[in-house]
């Protein structure tokens, strides 16, 4: 080996070290803008808060923090199940009472509580206490819709937890509302939709 010393070729710039370095280059300027992309559409949502309902602004508040780890996550499907708890549209009491008019009140069948909804199921009705603690003992203790989104996107485990959470819930409570649509004593918004499908199968033609 020569004498320690400063090379005179090693400063010399090569072709390769100039494409490197405009490849750097690109892909600054391309984090850069990406950056920037976000930050608007952040920007953009955090104005619609105040002007969406209360179950749109739980879900948006959730998601509205990790924008970039949600889009760049390279596992996690979006089942129907996990989207009904997510979003709080689905087989819900406050749902299916106020937006379809299928439930007389608000209130969850499983515990009597009388505002059932999304996060209800997520971290209070005592009806999942057990599939929730397998939750808890993943994602941790705090089960506000903003922890738990953070964590899902932190690590392939979390999103797993709370998707099987999700499935194992939605499944028992859509099985329950199915039960209550064919019972002749429930309340007749529940029993609407059979009658709307045996309205419109007599309205066909023959
Ligand atoms: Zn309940």
């Amino acid at each position: 080996m020569g004498p320690r010393g400063r090379n005179p070729g090693r400063d010399i710039p090569t072709e390769n070290t100039v494409l490197d370095s405009g490849t750097d280059t690109v892909d600054r300027w391309r984090r850069a803008a990406r950056s920037l992309a976000y930050a608007k559409w952040r920007e953009r949502l955090l104005e619609e808060l105040c002007r969406i309902s209360a179950t749109r602004q739980r879900t948006l508040e959730a998601l509205v923090l990790v924008l970039e780890a949600w889009s760049d996550r390279r596992y996690g499907e979006l089942s129907f199940r996990l989207t009904q708890v997510l979003s709080g549209h689905g087989c819900f009491g406050r749902y299916l009472w106020r937006v379809c008019g299928r439930e007389p009140h608000p209130g969850c069948h499983q515990c009597g509580h009388p505002d059932d909804d999304a996060q209800h199921a997520l971290e209070a009705c005592p009806r999942w206490e057990h599939p929730r603690r397998n939750l808890v003992a993943v994602l941790g203790q705090d089960l506000s819709l903003r922890a738990v989104v953070a964590r899902m996107v932190e690590d392939r485990s979390s999103w797993e937890a709370m998707a099987g959470f999700c499935d194992l819930v939605m499944v028992f409570r859509e099985a329950e509302e199915c039960e209550r649509e064919w019972d002749p004593s429930s309340a007749p918004q529940r029993r609407r939709r059979d009658g709307r499908r045996v309205r419109e199968a007599a309205a066909q033609p023959s």
